[in-house]
């Protein structure tokens, strides 16, 4: 009943999206639907998801969802790409084939570089080199063949420079020395904030459902483990959410024994309204994630101009800037910090949209560099 209610354009006009398109391989089995939200600042770059989505409306919206995040992202970044995101139908355990992977290589080269494909949750670096073997609208990819190679050390030293501007803004103090964070989800991005906390001199406390990665972060690094019920309400300073998204919500919000939460995982919250405005009323500090965790997107954005690990470990350390300027304007305008992170990233590509129509006539420019400092 539901789904037959449920209008595709409807939710493209909600959102504001600019394409969607359904793609449909019988050899390979493939079912996937890739959403461009927005190419006002460039090509529309994000990764491919792979789940076993339980329905197409399921997948649907979750495309839509994540895609407009990356406009968001990229935007308040100062990169100049759009927001897109792919999804693929199927268990990243049992379906993939190079088949599959090549099927949508050849549907991404079809939309000529509107959208640029990259890893994401389900879906691995060898997955993006199978799809590169169609199409060069892919990043992600490995270091021996020109890429970036895995984004999360990035997307972690990103994440650690955002906590130093928050804790600054909140204690106005420079360093987390002595401070406690409470991590939850040690993985790929986990693990390696884990390791610059630890330096830093965090009293670090962990979760993770994944035993393997608990072990292997226990082994490297001095931290006390909690149960993942446990960690929403331990006494720390900072809450990082590293695993899924939608954890931040009615149910943990009061919980919440922190004065940030600050972490990497995307979508943390539940509904944007709802408890970013609950955050702000319990006086903790939301660094918005889309630009806390932009490190990973700045990354393989990098890669767009010939990969340089220097110049994208810089770009990276900027989150700190942007989260500053993010906590100046939500300030002066007097709301809530994940407002004022939407605000500044919608500013920017209204900005560059007026500049394009007064000068060029054009809704959008030529080939210019994608990212800064790249002339
Ligand atoms: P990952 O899958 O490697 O790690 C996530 C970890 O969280 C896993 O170890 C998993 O077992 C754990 N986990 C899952 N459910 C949990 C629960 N209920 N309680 C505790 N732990 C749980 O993923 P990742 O690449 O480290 O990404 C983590 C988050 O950061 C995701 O939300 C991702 O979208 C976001 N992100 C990642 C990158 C990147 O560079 N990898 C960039 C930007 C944003």
């Amino acid at each position: 009943m539901e789904e037959s209610r449920f209008s595709v354009f409807k939710e493209l006009e909600s959102r504001d999206h600019e394409q969607v398109l359904f793609c449909r391989d019988e050899l390979s089995g493939l079912r996937a639907i890739v959403g461009i939200h927005n190419t006002m600042l460039g090509p529309a770059l994000g990764g491919c998801r792979m789940y076993p989505y339980k329905s197409e409306q399921e997948a649907l919206v979750d495309v839509l969802r994540l895609s407009q995040g990356m406009t968001y992202k990229a935007a308040v970044c100062g990169l100049n790409l759009g927001g897109g995101k792919c999804v693929v139908i199927g268990d990243p355990k049992q379906h993939k084939t190079e088949l599959l992977w090549r099927a949508l290589g050849r549907f991404i080269e079809g939309v000529g570089g509107r959208y640029i494909t990259a890893e994401d949750a389900g879906t691995t670096m060898k997955d993006m080199e199978f799809i590169r073997m169609e199409t060069s609208h892919v990043v992600g990819i490995s270091r021996a063949l020109g890429g970036s190679g895995d984004p999360s050390p990035v997307t972690a030293l990103g994440c650690f420079a955002g906590m130093r501007a928050t804790v600054e803004e909140r204690f106005g103090k420079s360093s987390l020395e002595g401070l406690t964070v409470a991590v939850q989800g040690v993985g790929h991005v986990g693990y390696h904030l884990v390791s610059h906390l630890v330096r830093a001199g965090v009293k670090v406390f962990v979760t993770d459902v994944d035993n393997e990665s608990l072990k292997r972060t226990t082994a490297d690094y001095r931290v006390e483990v909690v149960s993942p019920e446990e960690i929403y309400s331990v006494e720390c300073d900072i809450f990082a959410p590293c695993a899924m998204g939608g954890i931040v919500n009615a149910d943990t919000i009061p919980q919440l024994k922190c004065s940030i939460v600050a972490g990497a995982a995307n979508n943390q919250l539940g509904d944007e309204n709802r408890d970013g405005e609950a955050l702000a009323e319990r006086d903790i500090l939301y660094a918005p994630d889309f630009v806390i965790n932009g490190g990973g997107l700045i990354n393989v954005a990098n890669e767009l101009e010939g990969y340089n690990q220097e110049r994208a470990l810089d770009q990276a350390e900027g989150v700190y800037d942007i989260l500053k300027d993010v906590y100046s304007r939500a300030k002066a305008d007097n709301i809530p910090t994940y407002r004022a992170a939407n605000n500044l990233a919608m500013d920017r590509i209204e900005s560059i949209e007026r500049i394009r129509r007064t000068y060029t006539g054009l809704r959008r420019g030529g080939p210019g560099s994608l990212i800064r400092g790249v002339s």
